[in-house]
């Protein structure tokens, strides 16, 4: 920290590369109070209000004499998409769109130490809901558009249109956020590729980085387990009990593990990250789990299994997480009840998971019902321009760094924009260690002002390469 602190202290002193462009210094003041005045609008989704939000950054854009329009899905929600033009005409490149949602989950206010829409500064770490999910990331291509603008204003050209999309309503499934966009105006958004949230920029425990470029993600699917029995009154204990019954399935099902199955995008991922994993034994787990090799699969997977976010990259992954049955304390109820959250890896059937669990269960009175089936989306590719200008932007600001493939476990707006034929990647592009990271969606979720620096130039950086050359 004292390194990076110092570090920064020289960059608060860089001199201007020209007129036009400010310092570092001066951009980060300028975007920590926009990102603070974001904070402030409380978009708790539900009921969202990202409206407030929308107008916010359209005056901005307005003010910088780029071209933005708000569209209200719904009363007091919207989106606001700003485009700068670039070439075009035959030859001209595909646009591309840097996005993020205004919304954000609630908190529970008592377990916070910061007041959690106040956005204040504290030993230079910025504490609000929505600081890294995802009010962080939209300021930060908030200031990639203004940097391109500038270099436009300066007489430069963009090879390409790069639209602007904030949207409402990801946290609740986007039917008025990204869904009713794509929907109702899918001309305003029509690009080829698409930066999002998703994905990570990590520290890890030797203070290396790597960026995690989010190319995929499980597909979340509900499953509904019912248990029947006779029912009766409870001063008779009767074999076949319904709740006895759903108590023994639900130990087969959390018993039960879904094979490890390496997909291209996981293969890539461990290789990558095993060449720079800090720690040996789990390094070695990864190069096994990528090589190809069903003994040292199986045997880097066995070692990979402590660590329950890589894991469940490697596998469909199974958690209860509702139950229920009976209604007095002497009666006997006829059914009980349990809810499965089921992560299927991309390309993996569910019916296929189902009828596997429904085996281990072994037991013709437990029923398993597919309630909420999710819908896949096919995975992008590390062999294009979009995925050469991450790694580029990155290593622009850590030539140390380096990027991996990433399949996540939690879904985005991604997913349906890789259903519309978008190549869409996840980013989150400031470096976190993990402590930080799981402040998402958590209590006092915060974003270290230098991390919030290196994510700007990191976002510009990407903007640059896409559209400048
Ligand atoms: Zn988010």
């Amino acid at each position: 920290m004292v390194k990076l602190l110092s570090l920064w202290c020289c960059l608060l002193f860089a001199p201007r590369v020209s007129a036009q462009a400010p310092s570092d210094d001066a951009i980060l003041r300028e975007a920590g109070a926009q990102l603070q005045a974001m904070i402030r609008i409380n978009t708790t989704n539900p009921p969202g209000n990202e409206l407030a939000t929308a107008r916010f950054l359209d005056s901005l854009f307005k003010q910088a004499g780029i071209e933005s329009q708000v569209y209200e899905s719904a009363p007091g929600r919207g989106a606001v998409v700003a485009r700068i033009r670039g070439a075009a005409g035959p030859g001209a490149r595909t646009p591309v769109i840097l996005m993020g949602h205004m919304d954000v989950v609630g908190v529970i206010r008592d377990q916070w130490t910061a007041e959690p829409f106040a956005a204040e500064v504290r030993d230079g770490v910025l504490y609000g809901r929505g600081a890294i999910d995802d009010k962080g990331m939209l300021i930060a291509n908030l200031q990639a558009m203004l940097a391109l603008q500038r270099r436009v204003k300066a007489g430069e050209r963009l090879t390409r249109d790069v639209i602007y999309v904030a949207n409402a309503d990801e946290e609740a499934g986007g039917d008025f956020g990204m869904g009713w966009l794509l929907k109702n105006h899918p001309d305003a958004i029509r690009a080829e590729y698409a930066l999002n949230e998703g994905g990570r920029t990590r520290v890890m425990s030797n203070g290396k980085r790597y960026v995690a470029l989010q190319m995929a993600e499980k597909v979340s699917h509900v499953v509904t387990v019912t248990a029947r029995g006779p029912d009766g009154h409870a001063s008779i204990p009767l074999e076949g009990n319904a709740i006895a019954r759903l108590g023994r399935a639900l130990g087969a099902i959390g018993a039960h593990r879904e094979p490890t199955v390496l997909t291209p995008v996981t293969t890539r991922f461990f290789g990558a990250l095993a060449a720079v994993w800090p720690e040996a034994r789990e390094a070695q787990a990864m190069s096994d789990v990528s090589s190809g090799d069903a003994m040292r699969v199986a045997r880097g997977a066995d070692v990979l299994r402590a660590i329950p976010t890589l894991d469940a990259v490697l596998r469909t992954g199974i958690s209860p997480t509702i139950v229920g049955g009976g209604i007095r304390s002497n009666v006997i109820p006829r059914e009980a009840v349990a809810t499965l959250n089921i992560r299927t890896l991309p390309g993996q059937s569910i019916d296929s998971t189902v009828a596997r669990l429904e085996r281990a269960v072994g037991d013709p009175l437990v029923t398993l019902a597919i309630t909420g089936r999710g819908e896949d989306s096919p995975p992008m590719s590390a062999e294009n321009e979009f995925f050469a200008a991450v790694e580029r932007a990155a290593k622009r600001v850590d030539p140390a760094i380096t990027v991996v493939p990433y399949l996540s476990t939690g879904a985005t707006d991604s997913a349906d924009l890789r259903r519309a034929g978008y190549k869409a990647y996840g980013l989150l592009p400031f470096p976190l260690a993990m402590p930080d990271e799981e402040r998402m969606h958590g209590n006092d979720e915060r974003l270290p002002l230098t991390a919030f620096g290196f994510g700007i130039r990191f976002v510009t950086g990407i903007a640059e390469a896409l559209a400048l050359r």
